[in-house]
């Protein structure tokens, strides 16, 4: 049973998701007595090599022209063909949108059971069962896959990155690659300096801020902290904010070291996306506003004296 773990990449380096998939597929490789191996499609400027660090002993690469941009479809059968030639039994992805768009349709393609969002290892000792969150990460499942080949989803930051010795060999992979049907004519980026999903800290701003013009402060803490930004969904349809930054139940969902809540009521839908989060920090006037109870450390003030403050202080550190 050998382990492939897809290397999902942007602006030509390696995701952050995907050393921690590539750690998790060579603990199941260690747990299984198998190997690790890992497919990345198109061209990056990392050293594949260096992938071995993480326990993985071969890297399936294809380089075709058609796969420098992702299109779901192409990259789908793509995969599929590596995991039928190296007879991989757990493939992986990344619970982030490309894992989330290819994971069910390489699973529909080899006909093979999917669990998505998974956050703990398998235990293998009856067959192969997995854990993952339910219900916008309200719960745990625990789910039994009982096909020859299993697919899995593992939620972003739920992994620690391992890195020890070693080298890994870089196959390339001769592969069919069909010309998309998709084009994408341009293309712009919109989030800010730190990719949202991808981000240890993110500063996030609601309501409470009262208007857009006053976020040079929200921002500031972020550029300090090294943090993504994000916002609540009022913020985002007042336009205040892009879309890109609303994270919630109908927005992107995040889990990572710290999340720094300012000016935001705590919601239930708002948590729906940032419960998973390792520690949480709530700055809020209202005492008794309802994030106080998710939080991990909470300051009851006036944002527009606490954000600066915290800002100057961490700044001196
Ligand atoms: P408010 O509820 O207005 O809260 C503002 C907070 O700021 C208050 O707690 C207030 O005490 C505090 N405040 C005010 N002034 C200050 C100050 N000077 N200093 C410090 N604190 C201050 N919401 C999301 O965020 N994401 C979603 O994905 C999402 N999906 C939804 C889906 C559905 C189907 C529905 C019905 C709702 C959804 N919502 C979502 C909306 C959600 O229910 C809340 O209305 C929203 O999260 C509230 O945003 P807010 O906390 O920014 O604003």
């Amino acid at each position: 049973m050998s382990v492939l773990i897809f290397v999902d990449h942007i602006d030509g380096h390696i995701k952050k998701a995907s050393h921690e998939a590539l750690s998790y597929g060579a603990k199941i490789a260690e747990q299984t007595g198998t190997t690790a191996e890992a497919v990345i499609l198109g061209t990056v400027n990392d050293d594949l090599e260096k992938l071995g660090e993480h326990g993985v002993k071969k890297v399936y690469q294809v380089q075709n022209e058609q796969l420098q941009q992702f299109d779901s479809q192409v990259y789908t059968k793509v995969i599929a063909q590596v995991a039928q030639q190296s007879g991989a039994k757990v493939i992986i992805f990344s619970n982030n949108s490309s894992g989330k768009a290819l994971a069910p349709r390489v699973a529909v393609r080899l006909k093979a059971g999917l669990a998505a969002g998974v956050n703990a290892l398998p235990d293998t000792s009856n067959g192969f069962t997995v854990r993952k969150t339910v219900f916008s990460g309200k719960a745990f499942a625990q789910v039994a896959i009982d096909t020859e080949i299993k697919v899995l989803s593992l939620n972003v930051n739920a992994f620690t990155i391992i890195t020890g010795e070693g080298k890994a060999e870089v196959i390339p992979f001769d592969a069919i690659v069909e010309s998309p049907k998709l084009k994408t004519i341009d293309s712009t980026k919109t989030s800010g300096k730190v990719s949202l999903t991808e981000a240890d800290v993110v500063v996030s701003a609601g309501r409470g801020l009262k208007g857009p013009e006053n976020w040079g402060m929200v921002e500031e803490l972020a550029d300090t902290l090294g943090a993504a930004l994000a916002c609540s969904r009022p913020v985002a349809d007042a336009h205040w904010r892009p879309h890109n930054e609303h994270v919630g139940q109908t927005g992107i969902a995040i889990a990572p070291n710290l999340y720094v809540a300012v000016g935001i009521s705590g919601a239930i839908q708002h948590l729906a996306g940032v419960n998973r989060s390792k520690v949480i920090v709530v700055i809020n006037k209202d005492p008794e506003a309802p994030f106080f109870k998710a939080a991990d450390y909470g300051v009851v003030g006036d944002a527009f004296e606490i954000v600066p403050k915290l800002t100057s202080a961490i700044k001196k550190l």
